[in-house]
């Protein structure tokens, strides 16, 4: 196999695999200079998720991978509802907000992807 150190974007280097067609491998080159390492995204999510009050998920890395856009189109979900919902509702679509932050079980998400906002609402008056 034929290696090649490349400089992604935030200035860390990495050894990428350049086997294959040239032209392939020199877009696979070219996207990997122009975007930050793996470690740095992975910061960043964090860094994000801290900022949007999310709490740590638990599980393996695919679970978690699988699980984070579904608690954030969740909380998108909730966000929206929580804008046409009565005054005195308001306190009801901030407790769920709060339990979606908190629902830190990767595998709970992925078995409740349709209908997570649905089951942690049931537990509240809504
Ligand atoms: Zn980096």
């Amino acid at each position: 196999m034929a290696w090649r150190l490349i400089t992604h974007a935030c200035g860390h280097q990495e050894r990428i695999n350049v086997d294959g067609p040239y032209v392939i491998v020199e877009q696979r080159v070219r996207k990997a200079e122009q975007s930050p390492c793996a470690a740095c995204i992975g910061a960043t999510n964090r860094w994000d998720n801290a900022q949007s009050g999310f709490c740590p998920l638990w599980g393996s890395k695919a679970q978690r991978d699988r699980a984070e856009p579904i608690r954030r189109r969740a909380l998108n979900q909730v966000d929206i509802l929580a804008v046409h919902a009565r005054i005195e509702d308001r306190d009801a679509f901030a407790e769920l907000r709060k339990q979606v932050l908190r629902r830190d079980d990767a595998a709970w998400w992925i078995e409740h992807k349709t209908n997570a906002v649905n089951i942690l609402a049931q537990d509240i008056e809504l």
